[in-house]
């Protein structure tokens, strides 16, 4: 793990009240797909150093020459910090670490269940698969509650599309504050969700992150499908 200080070049909205963040990739930084970075302020936006300092998890892929994060833009110290940044700003980083990266036995699927934007870390990896030809299957299913809401949705539909190893279920759990149409499966995944998503999947690993309710929640249903702890990784997004 290393400390760089790098430059914000630019922002853009990816869903409602999300921001991506696009930073210069160092020369020598190098990560893989689905690992976090710390994203440290240059100027402390608080009293303490852990209001200048979040964990963020890559959403670029390996092979591109940017580096980009995204985040729910919430009303605390360091977002507001964040999202007013002029562009040219610098800013450090710290990382790469985290092991919620694509297990090596191409063999067997993966299975992706992201809540909210704990649909960063598979951004990475489904790019860089899809990047690197890969063999593997890769079953992404993707709750939100609207899909205002659903950060990359649409890239991931345009992967799906062109891809047959890449198949994505996204399901909506509060469509009724939504101004958008969604013709696609509602509520939350459950044990029969999670049943049919994998009934074509030969010894699928599983992957979760979002908010830890949702982990867990998801790790307690998996297991109760008799999916072993050992076939399980998650990561848990504090602070929603
Ligand atoms: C490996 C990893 C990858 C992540 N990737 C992303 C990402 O890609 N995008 C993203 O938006 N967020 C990501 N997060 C979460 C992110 O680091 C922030 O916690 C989140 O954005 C909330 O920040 P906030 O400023 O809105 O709230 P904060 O004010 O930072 O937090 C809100 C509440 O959550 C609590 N909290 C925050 N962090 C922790 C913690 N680590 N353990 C226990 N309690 C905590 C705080 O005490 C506070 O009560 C990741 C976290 C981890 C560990």
């Amino acid at each position: 793990m290393s400390t760089h200080v790098t430059r914000l070049q630019g922002r853009e909205a990816v869903a409602r009240q999300t921001m991506a963040f696009h930073l210069d990739k160092p020369t020598g930084f190098s990560f893989k797909p689905g690992q976090a970075i710390d994203v440290v302020l240059l100027e402390t936006p608080g009293t303490d150093a852990q209001s200048a300092r979040h964990t963020f998890s890559i959403v670029s892929a390996p092979f591109e020459n940017e580096l980009i994060v995204a985040t729910r833009m919430r009303d605390t110290a360091f977002k507001r910090v964040l999202g007013a940044l002029p562009i040219g700003a610098g800013i450090a980083i710290e990382g790469p670490f985290g092991s919620l990266t694509l297990h090596n036995d191409r063999a067997r699927p993966a299975v992706f269940i992201a809540g909210g934007i704990g649909i960063t870390p598979f951004m990475s990896i489904v790019r860089q698969a899809v990047h690197d030809g890969l063999p593997q299957r890769l079953v992404l299913l993707y709750s939100n509650r609207r899909p205002e809401d659903a950060a990359y949705l649409s890239e991931l539909q345009e992967l799906e599309r062109h891809n047959p190893n890449v198949r994505l279920t996204a399901t909506m759990t509060l469509m009724g504050d939504s101004s958008q149409g969604w013709s696609g499966p509602r509520g939350q995944i459950d044990e029969a969700f999670l049943q049919r998503a994998a009934a074509d999947l030969a010894q699928p690993v599983f992957y979760v992150a979002g908010p830890p309710g949702l982990v867990e929640a998801m790790r307690q249903t998996l297991n109760d499908t008799g999916v072993n702890d050992d076939d399980i990784r998650s990561e848990e997004f504090y602070g929603y």
